[in-house]
């Protein structure tokens, strides 16, 4: 069995964004060197999170949207006496911080239309995504 771990840092740019990271799976799990196996997609924080959808800019804006509306930001959440981001934690429990894919004849089986989103939900900040492929 072989192992292929790899970190990708990146940089967001709003409060709450969306960064395609579908390129950066794609290469790192193609020169892996793993033919047939699974590829785990995990962000390392707790006010992040990984979706997968189409890369369409009224898409992108709708899940934010969504997200905003689902967990308002000033909402009576106990964890903003703290540090006033719980909408963000909750954000990221409900989407999820890992995502996995097959991996196929040395190639991430996806949809056309699923992109791979880092899923920004209390930047600006500098983060850390995590692509694991498993398999031989
Ligand atoms: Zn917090």
């Amino acid at each position: 069995m072989k192992v292929a771990f790899h970190q990708v840092g990146v940089s967001t740019r709003g409060r709450t964004d969306l960064i395609d990271i579908t390129d950066d799976v794609e290469g790192f799990v193609e020169g892996s060197g793993v033919k047939d196996g699974i590829c785990l997609i995990s962000s390392l924080h707790s006010t992040t999170a990984i979706a997968v959808n189409e890369h369409e800019s009224g898409l992108m804006k709708d899940l934010l949207h969504y997200i905003d509306k689902e967990f308002p930001m000033k909402g009576e959440w106990l964890h903003n006496r703290v540090d006033d981001n719980a909408a963000a934690h909750l954000a990221s429990t409900f989407l999820g911080a890992t995502k996995a894919f097959p991996v196929q004849k040395g190639k991430l089986v996806r949809g056309t239309w699923q992109n791979i989103f880092l899923v920004e939900l209390d930047g600006p900040r500098s983060r850390t995504v995590i692509i694991e492929v498993i398999g031989e």
